[in-house]
């Protein structure tokens, strides 16, 4: 501890990771907190900011504000705020710290339900639930707090649901809080920003929904929506390109369809003209020639997935 400094403009500081460590603080600013934060630099930890992105949870980041020290319910963030309390490190900054171990983190790579406990104390369960945010090459973390120990003053709104942050893994680099109810609450919009029963969050530009579907006070249940973005594949099989057909005659139009979820649906089409819409294999529609000579036509086949990506093929026909 220092004597106050003349023209200093800060109040403390520390090193991040310490080898060695070492904490200064200036006398006029005896507060504890002061020292848990710059202790928590010592243990290699960043600060806990946010990101504000004006009426939505997330966009892309030159539409956000970005706040150093705007996760107030962290030491590591803004705690003037929360005065006169002490709260838990975040869960990302928990795991950082090894607090939250790996056994207690899951990735979600596909659309389901989860349960997140809650990470004031330890467990075997899953406390951290990691989904990846393609776009910026980061992932969220799904964390649930409750008002005990340090965290006992934990405010209302904060222990409904689970804390969505922005993180890397890397304690190194700042954990981002997210406010997913933008624009209304107290604590600079952030005092109700976890998610609450029947709430969702959205990712549209991943295409990610995060929905709680309840809580209690061991967990939360969210389930997590990943958008399919991946478009089927579809190939017409028979008859050939540019092949000659018999006249007056049916022609059977062939498809093969596949999609990494599930192909719904194929529709075949003569010239543009919906002729067949097939919701199984075998996919192909029996379709009926010219009467007369040298006249081509279009066949096409568009294959869709349940998210409504389709992928058309088409061939041209002449009657011989
Ligand atoms: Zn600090």
């Amino acid at each position: 501890m220092f004597a106050d400094p003349e023209n200093c403009d800060y109040i403390a500081g520390a090193s991040l990771g310490g080898e060695p460590g070492w904490i200064a603080v200036y006398s006029a600013f005896w507060d504890p907190r002061i020292y848990a934060d710059e202790l928590g630099h010592n243990l290699t930890l960043q600060h806990a900011a946010s990101l504000k992105c004006r009426m939505l949870f997330i966009d892309f980041y030159q539409n956000c504000i970005y706040d150093e020290y705007g996760d107030y319910f962290d030491i590591m963030g803004n705690f003037w705020y929360v005065t006169p309390y002490i709260f838990h490190f975040n869960a990302p900054h928990k795991l950082g710290l090894n607090w939250i171990g790996p056994a207690s983190v899951k990735e979600a790579t596909a659309t389901g339900t989860y349960q997140i406990y809650h990470s004031e104390t330890s467990t075997t369960n899953t406390q951290i639930l990691k989904v990846y945010k393609a776009d910026t090459n980061v992932y969220y973390y799904l964390s649930y707090r409750q008002p005990l120990g340090f965290g006992a003053g934990l405010y209302y709104g904060l222990a409904q649901g689970a804390s969505i942050h922005l993180w890397n893994n890397d304690p190194l680099y700042q954990t981002q809080f997210l406010d997913s109810t933008p624009m209304v609450g107290d604590f600079n919009c952030f005092g109700d920003a976890t998610l609450s029963d029947g709430q969702e969050a959205v990712d549209q530009i991943n295409g990610l929904t995060f929905t709680q579907l309840s809580h209690n006070g061991d967990f939360t249940e969210v389930q997590v929506t990943l958008a399919d973005k991946i478009q089927p594949e579809i190939y017409i099989t028979c008859p050939i390109y540019n092949q000659l057909v018999k006249q007056k005659k049916y022609i059977k139009v062939q498809a093969a369809a596949t999609d990494n979820i599930g192909v719904t649906k194929v529709e075949f089409r003569r010239n543009g003209v919906v002729k067949c819409i097939v919701f199984s294999e075998p996919f192909f529609c029996n379709m009926y020639n010219a009467k007369v000579k040298g006249v081509q036509v279009t066949n096409s086949a568009t294959a869709y997935d349940a998210a409504g990506n389709s992928t058309s093929i088409q061939t041209k026909v002449t009657t011989k």
